[in-house]
């Protein structure tokens, strides 16, 4: 039985995520993600079987509590003319582009989310036909 043991940490979402890898203790994982701003830290353990099959996985979510939950930080800018939207749902967001293309043939826009890497593209639209 071959014993596999690694950290992540997360966002809210889970859709941002850093691998810490498998040597560091948890109060060394816990420094990293508050160092990132993590709220949620995940310990895995994969057990494999002679043949490196997995034959078995545990997962153990931990919330720092003095790192608070992360908002989801959005944005719409069309590449054509740099107008931006901050709407705060994502229903607004897509009226906002739906109008903004319709309005303005040709142009295209691009949903950001802010990440532990920066601004990246979520969504791009093709403009309206
Ligand atoms: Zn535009």
């Amino acid at each position: 039985m071959d014993l596999a043991t690694y950290w992540t940490v997360r966002d809210t979402t889970a859709a941002d995520c850093l691998e810490l890898g498998p040597v560091l203790t948890r109060e060394e994982a816990e420094a990293e993600a508050r160092r990132h701003r993590f709220p949620f830290l995940v310990f895995h353990r994969d057990y494999r079987d002679d043949t490196h099959i997995l034959v078995h996985a545990e997962h153990i979510i931990y919330r720092l509590y003095d790192v608070p939950l992360l908002v989801l930080q959005q944005r719409i800018f069309c590449r054509i003319c740099g107008v931006e939207c901050d709407e705060a749902t994502p229903r607004s967001r897509e009226n906002w582009r739906d109008f903004h293309e319709f309005e303005n043939m040709g142009h295209q826009t691009v949903e950001l989310r802010w990440t532990a890497q920066g601004w990246i593209p979520v969504r791009r639209s093709d403009s309206v036909q």
